[in-house]
């Protein structure tokens, strides 16, 4: 009898200590309080909203700017001297935008900002793009980001973006998302006569060269001619727009899944949509940036570009826009901007890899996030030998930790993957690169990548509250 008792308390104590000792992080509708759903399913309808309607880094520039002008801020003017709580947005070549609200404290202090990107995996138009075979119109594309080709076929696309004129006037495209619009797609072989196709590996199964976007079959009427399917296609489109086949050579038109944001699961916890990645962070790194209210040190969003090819180009990180922007910023102030950038800290926004439990190889179980554990927060990321990243201090990351924890913000951590899985990299080292403090921090996603992509709706008002904590620190 009295072993069977201390063997109880045994138990429970030792239940106790793990509670006390082990790191175990739990699904956050366990942990958090009740009235954090309602306000949860709130930010997720306004989310699905924006998902469902601004889906390129030109068309979220436009929105997030246009939003910002509704609540007060104003083009950022280099000569002018701001006080707290001025709000001034600057925009880069129609592709970036940052969103600053100036603090109580001096710029030397340093920003608090939240860096995420816009731009999403997808298939560009080459610059010759229409061509006509067997009688059928086709624009010719060229992948941008890492995609799995295969996924890109049999689904509906829309092309959006811009076609620069002879005459340098600029029209904006859209079609394919409208209730009515025509949409586009790429065709596969149908299984009879795969055979050959199906001894393909899975990264070869569709090419490069068979993404070929079907956009017409008509033939101009009335005269024998060659390519009169090309040419009718050509003539709706001078018409709809007032250009010529040459125009195409100075456009930027993307196609991208038509898909709306839907909710998914009996239980409607999950958002499925194209360009979580990384919209699911832009978005609340923009909405903390407008409700933050007198905050303490200047807070920063940046929504950038060209992300998903490596950050290169004068849209992407990896360019002088942001630290020109700082220093503008310094100017005026009198400060010198490396002195704000070497103060300053910053939540480097981007999606990490869910745990999909159908496909748990390349994931190490300890070390991966999981979804509707909350936002995750990544040391860093980089491949093999923690190549091209920023690993983040253990001081900074200690800071961003108790800041979260302080608050009761659910979140988690986790790698890309196993050791050597393979591996990818954020904007973090760019940030990094001007002497800035930068951990990642982002969304859980499944099927990342993917033309649908599916995130958890805990786990976004996370990512939502985690940035605004950042903003709102004292
Ligand atoms: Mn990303
Ligand atoms: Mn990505």
């Amino acid at each position: 009898m009295i072993e069977s008792v201390n063997t109880m308390a045994e138990k429970s104590k030792a239940k106790a200590l793990k509670e006390e000792l082990f790191y175990a992080p739990k699904h956050m509708a366990t942990v958090v309080e009740e009235d954090l759903f309602p306000k949860a399913d709130v930010f997720a309808e306004g989310y699905k909203e924006f998902m469902s309607n601004y889906k390129t880094e030109r068309e979220i520039t436009a929105f997030f700017k246009a939003e910002a002008e509704k609540r007060g801020y104003t083009e950022f003017d280099k000569t002018k001297t701001y006080q707290p709580g001025d709000r001034v947005y600057r925009v880069n070549r129609n592709k970036c935008i940052i969103l600053t609200v100036f603090g109580k404290k001096p710029l030397s202090e340093g920003l608090r900002i939240a860096a995420s990107h816009i731009d999403s995996p997808r298939l560009d138009l080459k610059p010759n793009p229409l061509y006509e075979k067997d009688e059928l119109a086709f624009f010719k594309t060229h992948y941008y980001g890492g995609i799995k080709k295969y996924q890109w076929t049999t689904i509906p696309l829309s092309l959006h973006g811009v076609i620069v004129k002879g005459d340098g006037s600029v029209v904006t495209v859209n079609i394919g998302e409208d209730e009515g619009d025509p949409q586009f797609v790429i065709t596969d072989l149908l299984p009879h006569l795969a055979r050959e196709q199906e001894k393909r590996t899975l990264g070869d199964a569709i090419k490069g060269e068979e993404l070929n976007v079907l956009v017409g079959s008509l033939p101009f009427k009335g005269e024998e001619e060659s390519e009169l399917v090309k040419l009718n296609i050509l003539q709706i489109l001078n018409e709809k727009y007032g250009i010529v086949e040459k125009d195409f050579l100075t456009a930027e038109l993307e196609l991208v899944p038509a898909f709306k944001a839907r909710d998914i699961g009996f239980d409607c916890s999950l958002i499925a949509a194209y360009g979580h990645d990384d919209k699911v962070c832009s978005y609340p790194a923009a909405m903390a940036n407008f409700e933050v209210e007198a905050p303490e040190y200047t807070v920063v969003t940046i929504l950038t570009d060209k992300e998903e090819i490596g950050s290169d180009g004068n849209t992407g990180l990896n360019s002088s826009y942001f630290k020109y922007f700082v220093e503008d910023l310094g100017e005026n102030a009198g400060i010198p901007g490396h002195d704000i950038l070497s103060a300053s800290e910053c939540l480097s926004a981007d999606v990490t890899a869910g745990m999909d439990p159908t496909y748990p190889e390349p994931m190490e179980a300890n070390n991966a996030s999981y979804i509707s554990k909350g936002v995750c927060i990544c040391k860093y990321t980089g491949s093999r030998g923690k190549y091209s990243t920023s690993d983040a201090t253990a001081e900074f990351f200690g800071k961003v930790r108790k800041l979260l924890d302080d608050q009761g913000i659910v979140w988690q951590t986790g790698e890309l993957g196993k050791v050597d899985a393979g591996g990818g990299g954020t904007v973090a080292m760019y940030l990094a690169a001007l002497d800035i403090d930068v951990i990642d921090i982002g969304t859980p996603v499944l099927s990342m990548h993917a033309p649908y992509e599916v995130i958890s709706k805990l786990d976004l008002y996370s990512t939502y509250q985690a940035m605004y904590a950042f903003f709102d620190q004292k």
